[in-house]
């Protein structure tokens, strides 16, 4: 089966651009471009934010800013963009700080509206470097891993240079938007199908077109779309399931917590068909990997 087949994975913007009634030949609004760039998801957002009726998630408190006029029924106030970019700004420096050097990840990390993915309460706390609860046991990772697993799976022999990527626990969806800015098609599973569905309300607004989300056993991996060159699990086995070895392509990295109190992040390289080298790279936290879906 291919990548282009509708029934699987599913494609996010068939989700979120549901036909009202009969199939449409032609979409209502203009796509968003099929290769994202570093600004897509913000352009997106604001593009999709000034369209909507939806409230409007004050950039820095994470309030509710739709107000009611006496005569006009509803009035969207814009977000204040330059707050919410200046403390986005603010965090990137700080993973820049603690050693994340290429420079097309931080300009992903700076492109992605983090406060989007955490409940309004805890948006105030987005852009800290902390990982944060999302429900059901997991957290949101906290951002300086999320740069450094994908800046390790970037260090290719091309360049930085990624097809396909996996990306194995969705969670809340924010490490598979920034994905979406440094790799041609991002494919995400997640095994706790509210959470499946927290990431795609979460990315709906964000219009990126490059994203497949898939409800599943991530230790499974997706053999129908592989080979992937890059792999990154955000959660933590005692092992990397061979299944996800076998769907690496020859060159590809997959970048995996491994361990359960003591964790490491290692770094597995696909050199042949029967061959792959293993890198430990440094102590890490993550929530643990389980089989099966819930
Ligand atoms: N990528 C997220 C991090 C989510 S936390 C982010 O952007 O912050 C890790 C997620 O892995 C959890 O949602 C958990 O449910 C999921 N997970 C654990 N085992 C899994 C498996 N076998 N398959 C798919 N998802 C799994």
């Amino acid at each position: 089966m291919s990548g282009k087949d509708k029934r699987f994975p599913l494609p996010l913007s068939s989700v979120v651009d549901k036909p009202s009634g009969r199939s449409q030949a032609q979409p209502s609004r203009p796509m968003a471009p099929r290769v994202a760039t570093p600004q897509t998801a913000t352009q997106n957002a604001a593009l999709s934010l000034s369209r909507s009726s939806a409230p409007v998630i004050d950039a820095v408190q994470g309030r509710s800013v739709l107000r009611a006029a006496a005569s006009n029924p509803v009035q969207i106030v814009r977000p204040e963009p330059m707050v919410s970019d200046a403390v986005r700004a603010a965090m990137v420096a700080r993973v820049a700080k603690q050693g994340v050097k290429d420079a097309k990840v931080l300009a992903a990390m700076s492109a992605v509206p983090r406060h989007l993915f955490v409940e309004q309460g805890l948006s105030g706390q987005a852009y800290v470097d902390a990982s944060l609860p999302i429900g059901h046991h997991q957290t949101i990772s906290q951002p300086y891993i999320v740069a450094r697993m994908i800046e390790v799976m970037r260090a290719n022999a091309n360049g930085g240079a990624l097809n396909k990527v996996l990306e194995i626990g969705t969670g809340c969806g924010y490490q598979a938007a920034v994905l979406s800015l440094v790799a041609k098609e991002v494919y995400s599973i997640e095994r706790i199908k509210p959470l499946h569905e927290l990431a795609k309300s979460n990315l709906r607004p964000l219009r990126i077109a490059n994203i497949r989300l898939q409800y599943g056993d991530g230790m499974l991996g997706l053999p129908q779309v592989a080979p992937f060159d890059g792999i990154i699990l955000a959660a933590a086995g005692m092992e990397v399931p061979q299944a996800l070895l076998d769907q690496l392509s020859i060159g590809g990295r997959l970048v995996a917590p491994v361990g359960a109190q003591r964790q490491v992040l290692q770094l597995i390289e696909r050199v042949s068909k029967f061959e792959w080298t293993n890198t430990t790279l440094e102590d890490c936290h993550f929530v643990p990997l389980r089989p099966g879906v819930v």
